[in-house]
């Protein structure tokens, strides 16, 4: 369901960079919920089960959501709320037990339930973390039990994962005390992004290196003051954080899309490692070249072009830092749902200080904005997406660079394309009509 919030004003910060101002704005936003992350989260760890403690509506986002998963047995449901528990006539708690010992005796190789809190959950107070706990002393070791918020009156769609992964910091197990340094990737990324990623930190001699989320929940990264963590999503702040107060050490860099990106990113890791730069320029340097080859393809799309970000993922800054120093696209406004400086602070470094930067929606003023300032392209939500379109507008659906593996060298052709389609898909209307 898309989440709309009706506040007050507008007003600007310049903290995020000296010189820079900051466009915040407090009004009606649209934007998925938390519980849309569900949807890359399952896939990647493989043993858990996510049980959504909601409405029906979260259970129809689910399911139209993830419509092709009716085929396979799925690893997420919703417990559903329904009147008897809203007038108090059932006990909220006796109910999901029993929901729960239904699911963990009809799906033993559960090795992690997730309860995750919606709108109506917390709505009605009902404490999720309370309830994870109670059911974790009844089925662990043979199933953890955890909590996590969703819900979109606090979350949005990739928040969900921030979440997630900062409710699983306190279940990664400690280091040893002579564990040598190690390497924590912070994000969800595509099993091949990660193969790809680990041939790269091989040849650097990089490691141990770890995932965070790991395809496994018996399978966490264990955490200490030696280990350093570097974020592969701009989402994971949280996360960020959970990890510092259990002693890791954060890699500040730009995030890996595109050449330039991939390579800043590498480069930090790097550094931490006390990796030569000989080595580093041998190791990237084909890659790095294969991905100046792939993105230049679709140079002429791009170059010269103005591009209009929407608040929703949070990838807006990185997007536009790709665009603007690797396809001489022109920046109009980057859009973001929260700007957290010590996360994208790296990406707006690279940014000239004339973009216009904002934080926060106001939905309308946003898109008088767009027509004021008439972009070649707009990168939005799939509800503002239809109505531009049938304004004549070119429109990329922001979710689609949550969904593809765009990170590293090797994906940073398949970033342009993607971003390239809809104003070639026009430039062949055109040719067509
Ligand atoms: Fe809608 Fe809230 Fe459920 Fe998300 S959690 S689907 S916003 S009711």
């Amino acid at each position: 369901m898309t989440t709309v919030f009706d506040a007050s004003t507008a007003c600007t910060d310049t903290a995020a960079k000296p010189g820079r101002d900051v466009l915040k704005q407090r009004g009606q936003h649209e934007v998925f919920c938390g519980l849309t992350s569900i949807m890359w989260l399952h896939r990647k760890m493989q043993d858990a089960f996510f049980l959504i403690v909601g409405s029906r509506t979260c259970a129809h986002l689910m399911q139209s959501a993830a419509g092709v998963m009716i085929f396979a047995e799925p690893r997420f449901a919703t417990a559903i709320i329904d009147e008897r528990d809203l007038a108090g006539m059932a006990d909220m708690n006796d109910e999901l037990d029993k929901v729960v010992t239904r699911l963990l005796a009809r799906r033993p190789e559960i090795k992690l339930l997730v309860l995750v809190g919606s709108c109506p959950s917390e709505v009605i107070k009902l404490d999720l973390p309370r309830a994870a706990s109670r059911l974790n002393g009844e089925h662990s070791p043979q199933c953890r039990v955890m909590a996590y918020s969703g819900s979109g009156i606090e979350t949005t769609f990739t928040q969900g994962e921030d979440n997630f992964l900062a409710a699983l910091v306190p279940e990664m197990p400690a280091e040893a005390a002579d564990a040598p340094v190690s390497l924590v990737v912070v994000g969800a990324l595509g099993d091949v992004v990660e193969d790809q990623m680990m041939r790269v930190f091989d040849g650097l001699g990089v490691g141990p290196v770890r995932f965070l989320p790991s395809r496994s929940s018996t399978t966490l990264p264990p955490i200490g003051p030696n280990t350093r963590f570097i974020l592969a999503q701009p989402w994971v702040g949280a996360c960020a954080q959970a990890l510092e107060r259990r002693g890791a050490k954060r890699i500040s860099a730009p995030f890996p899309l595109g050449e330039e990106g991939s390579t800043a990113w590498y480069r930090a890791i790097a550094d931490s490692f006390g990796v030569p730069e000989a080595k580093f320029d041998a190791i990237t340097a084909p890659g790095r070249e294969r991905a100046r080859r792939a993105v230049a393809r679709y140079k002429p799309v791009l170059e010269g072009k103005s591009v209009f970000l929407f608040p929703d993922s949070q990838l807006e800054p990185s997007l536009a830092r790709f665009l603007s120093r690797e396809m001489d696209t022109s920046i109009i406004e980057i859009g973001t749902p929260y700007l957290n400086r010590d996360v994208v602070g790296p990406e707006l470094a690279m940014m000239p200080d004339t973009v216009r930067v904002s934080e926060g929606q106001d939905v309308e003023r946003q898109i008088d904005r767009v027509h004021t300032d008439n972009p070649d392209l707009i990168i939005c939500g799939m509800g503002l997406g239809n109505p531009f379109e049938a304004e004549g507008r070119s429109t990329k659906w922001s979710i689609e660079f949550v969904f593809t593996p765009l990170q590293g060298y090797e994906q940073a052709g398949d970033l342009a394309e993607l971003i390239a389609r809809p104003l070639m898909r026009r430039e062949l209307l055109k040719v067509g009509s």
